[in-house]
């Protein structure tokens, strides 16, 4: 029995290529106690791998969290097995806007400490406690609230290519650090504002509106199914679309257009931009966005220092890595002293300071 597998992305690629089909780029979490995570692993993995499933999925004891890539032909069955285990009975599936039959090369199902590195510790409060959940209809209402303090619950890095309009985005690297700037900035309005908030799919905002209810604060809400979910229910609706640009994804897409508007800019030149690249420096890798005509006068490159290091022969990159670990840049998604467009965003909180 195949639990794990061995072929290269290349030969990924070409076997779905071969196979021909269009598939579906699918994702969904649940929390629940989950016994046996490892059982639970191999149980789908098995049966996934059968439906040719391509995708990402944690497995934790505290649920699931699973992004994935379904031929479309095995649609049904996939969705058949789904509801024959009892947690994922009828568990709401977020499909994508753009589809991309290579958004996954693998199947990987890992078992971690929590489905989302979130970095809290959830004996410290009540994480079922959470706020009201909204669909796209009652959200677009909420958000014309005065009394509303919108919230993006994301990265810098997602929130710059596309986020709601008048939604603050804090200009943070992790989730852990948002939830405390945000709880910090509005200490004062835990009472009488309407928190609301919302993330890709929904997943960060479960645990967030708990914390902050934890909190203190008084009206928490969270639109259900995140932004993946509420253009969904825009187009199906016929609703206004009240979010601008791209949303940032965690697959090789990298993002989905959701509005025609482009509000970030190239990290290089300053022109208008929303396309995420990763250095092609093998020790860089620094995510950034980039224009088309930048992006061939640098060589897919985010530094002259990097297009150097990619003419090398590959055997002296290696070289030159030795030793120097993973740079820092890896994690320091669009940050970098030499890229001079960079938006800082950091004293937006200013303006809800008057
Ligand atoms: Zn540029
Ligand atoms: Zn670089």
């Amino acid at each position: 029995m195949q639990l794990y597998n061995n072929l290269s992305n290349e030969e990924r690629a070409a076997l779905i290529e071969q196979a021909g089909k269009d598939r579906l780029t699918i994702s969904f979490y649940k929390y629940a106690k989950i016994g046996n995570p490892e059982l639970l692993r191999n149980h789908l993995f098995i049966n996934w791998n059968e439906l040719d499933v391509l995708g990402r999925i944690y497995v934790a004891h505290e649920g699931i969290n699973a992004q994935l890539s379904v031929p479309a032909d095995n649609f049904e069955a996939f969705k058949k097995h789904l509801d024959s285990i009892t947690f994922l009975e009828n568990v709401r599936l977020n499909i994508a806007v753009e589809h991309d039959n290579f958004a996954f090369l693998k199947l990987k199902v890992k078992v971690r400490n929590k489905i989302v590195a979130d970095g809290l510790n959830d004996d410290t409060f009540d994480v079922t406690n959470k706020g009201v959940h909204v669909d796209a209809e009652k959200f677009n209402e909420l958000i014309e609230d005065p009394d509303t303090v919108l919230v993006d619950m994301r990265n810098h890095y997602e929130s710059e290519i596309g986020h709601f309009k008048n939604a603050i985005t804090p200009d943070v690297d992790t989730f852990r650090e948002s939830l405390d700037l945000i709880e910090e900035d509005l200490r004062e309005h835990k009472e009488d504002k309407k928190l609301v908030m919302y993330c890709t799919g929904g997943i960060r905002c479960e645990k967030a509106s708990a914390y902050y209810k934890h909190k203190g604060f008084k009206n928490v809400f969270q639109l259900e199914g995140g932004i993946i979910n509420y253009v969904r229910q825009i187009e199906d609706k016929g609703l206004e679309n009240k979010f601008i640009g791209k949303n940032f994804v965690f697959d090789q897409r990298r993002s989905e257009r959701i509005s025609e508007d482009v509000i970030a800019n190239c990290h290089q030149c300053g022109e208008p931009a929303d396309l995420h690249t990763n250095c092609a420096n093998e020790a860089c890798h620094l995510l950034f966005i980039q224009c088309d005509s930048c992006k061939e006068k640098m060589d897919n490159c985010c530094s002259t220092n990097c297009q150097e290091i990619i003419k090398l022969p590959y055997e002296e990159q290696k070289e030159l890595r030795k030793g120097q670990g993973n740079s820092n840049d890896i994690f320091k998604k669009g940050r970098a002293d030499h890229l001079p467009y960079k938006k800082d965003l950091r004293n937006i909180f200013e303006t809800l300071k008057k």
